[in-house]
This record gives structure tokens, sequence and C-alpha cells, in this order.
């Protein structure tokens, strides 16, 4: 959206941005029946415990299949649903599809595991969400041990007090709260020791770079032994080779997630891992 420059002055645009305008003014209006139409779908990807190459919980990712669109990435649509207060209503379906369908598979007789939500700033700071949440687990019937929402650190210190009492509010209740791309956020440490969470994510941009880049593997060092003194637990994500994996497990990284494992799938093909639960052979 152009912003004013004053009386009289002409706002030019390149063929570029009017083309991202465009587009994104076309998934924006076909967005708004994406949930009636039952156009969105969550993939699961699984996170893997690096001591014994089992599945220990999934992250649940939101898919946006439209006829005309085809596979619309969350990285397009999820800023259009924040500008438009969409992210609303959709967070809350996620929410609601990843607690029910993670009580389906503990029904069918599955290990039980965590499932791992994404949470968007306008959701965590709307008001009663903590509520919320803990109404969707009634209303599911999933323990709240088996929930985990993933925030990013710019949520985190947005209102640094305001978080401190929501973190606490979810560790009361027994939900569990991971930070995500952690590293990626310009954010004091000295705020985790004030925040009650459970695990750090280390950002896929760092994982990326082992044996490549080792000013990033240095950080990588830094998380995991900052996880481990403040007594979090760590997970990498994005990796997709057995170098990453070793270096990570080098470093006593406890759990990762990334292609070398498995791609995020649709519900039944989660269910295939399931089964093999213990197939990652990492051990
Ligand atoms: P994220 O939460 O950091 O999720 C990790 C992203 O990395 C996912 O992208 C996942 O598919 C991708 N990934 C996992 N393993 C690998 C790997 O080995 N290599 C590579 N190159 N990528 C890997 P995805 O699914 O496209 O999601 C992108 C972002 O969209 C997520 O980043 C998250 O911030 C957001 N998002 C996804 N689902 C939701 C949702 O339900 N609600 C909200 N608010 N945001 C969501
Ligand atoms: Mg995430
Ligand atoms: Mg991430
Ligand atoms: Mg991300």
């Amino acid at each position: 959206r152009a912003k004013q420059n004053g009386k009289n002055t002409y706002q030019f645009y390149t063929s570029d941005m009017n083309f991202t305008t465009f587009e994104n003014l076309i998934l924006e209006n076909k967005l708004y029946n994406a949930l009636e139409r039952k156009e969105l779908e969550l993939y699961y990807q699984p996170q893997v415990d690096l001591n014994t190459g089992q599945i220990i919980g999934m992250e649940a990712l939101i898919r946006w299949i439209n006829p005309e669109l085809g596979l619309v990435s969350p990285g397009k649509f999820i800023p259009i649903a924040e500008e438009t207060g969409l992210i609303i209503p959709i967070g809350e379906w996620t929410l609601r599809s990843a607690c029910k369908q993670n009580k389906v598979w503990q029904n069918m007789g599955y290990e039980p595991m965590r499932v791992a939500v994404n949470i968007s700033a306008c959701q965590f700071q709307q008001e009663g969400f903590v509520e919320k949440v803990g109404q969707i687990l009634n209303e599911t019937g999933l323990e709240s041990k088996w929930l985990e929402i993933e925030i990013t650190e710019s949520i985190a210190i947005k209102n640094v007090d305001f978080t401190a009492r929501t973190l606490r509010k979810f560790k009361d209740m027994g939900v569990k709260v991971s930070i995500d791309d952690f590293g990626t956020g310009f954010s004091s440490l000295a705020y985790l020791k004030n925040f009650k969470i459970d695990a750090l994510k280390i950002d896929y941009s760092f994982v990326r770079d082992i044996g490549i880049n080792s000013d990033n593997e240095s950080i990588i060092k830094a998380i995991i032994m900052l996880a481990k003194n403040l007594k979090l637990n760590v997970i990498a994500e994005g990796v997709e080779t057995k170098e990453q994996l070793s270096f990570l497990r080098d470093e006593e990284c406890n759990e990762s997630q990334g292609y070398l494992f498995s791609k995020p799938v649709p519900s039944k093909d989660f269910e295939k891992l399931l089964v093999r639960h213990n197939a990652f052979g990492i051990v």
C-alpha cells in the first residue's frame, strides 16, 4: 500500500511492485473463503530424538490448496492473513485441527507425542488467547502436555511483561512453549531467564551453514550451550544432510527436524511414519 507523500506528489511504482500488490490482492480475496471451502490442510513434520532415533514430536505446518492457485506456501499467505486479521480464525482452526489429530493418533494406540503449532504475533497478543487454547484442549480432549506452541523472539520481546505473564499462564496450564527461529531476532538473552519456555529451535539458516561457515557453527554451539545451561530442550531445524546431523550430535543437540528425516507430509502419510516409529536408525 502506498504511503501518502504529501500533496501533489506522484508515486511511481516499478512493474514488479505492481505485480506483487496485484498478486497479493488476488490471494487476499481467495483467502477469505479458504476456511469455509476447506482449502486449508495441516502437514506434519517429525521431530526426532537424536539419542534414540525415535520420533518424539511433530510440527504442524499449514498448507493452502486452492483449485485455481494450486499449493500456496505459508510464507506467502500467512503475512496476508496477519495483515487482514484472517490469522485469528485460521490460527484457531490450526490449533483445533492439530490437537484433534494428535488425539486421534493417541486413540489409535500410537505412542503419545507432542504436536507443535506456530503462533502469530496477533494471535499471541489477542485478548483471551490462553483461555482459547484451554478451551480447545478441553474440546478435543488432548492433554495439555502434548501441545507445544511456537513463538518467535520478535513476538516475545514486543511486550516483555505481557509475554512473561502469558508464558507463566501456559506453564501453569501445562502447555509447552518453544522459541522458533532462535538466533535470528535481535533480542537480548537476558529475557530468556524470565520467560517460562521449554525449548529453543535453532534456525535453519545456521544449520544450512554447517561445514560451510564456521561463524554460524559457533552460533549453533553457543545456542546449544545456552539451552543446556538454562535446562531447555534444543531442536535444530532444517537438517538435510548426514554431515549436519553428525555435527549436531557431536555438539549434543538433543532433537532435530528436517528433510533428512522427512518433509512435512499430510496426516495420512505421517501415520506411516508413526507405524515405523523408530525407523530413523541413527543410533
Ligand atoms: P517455521 O515454523 O520455522 O517452519 C519451518 C519451515 O522449514 C517449514 O516451512 C518447513 O517445511 C521447512 N523445513 C523443514 N525442514 C526443512 C529442511 O530440511 N530444509 C528446508 N529447506 N526447509 C525445511 P513451511 O512449511 O513453508 O513454513 C514456513 C513458515 O510459515 C513457518 O516457519 C512458520 O513461520 C509459518 N507457518 C507455517 N504454518 C503456520 C501456521 O499454522 N500458523 C502460523 N502462524 N505460521 C505458520
Ligand atoms: Mg515453527
Ligand atoms: Mg523455524
Ligand atoms: Mg520461520
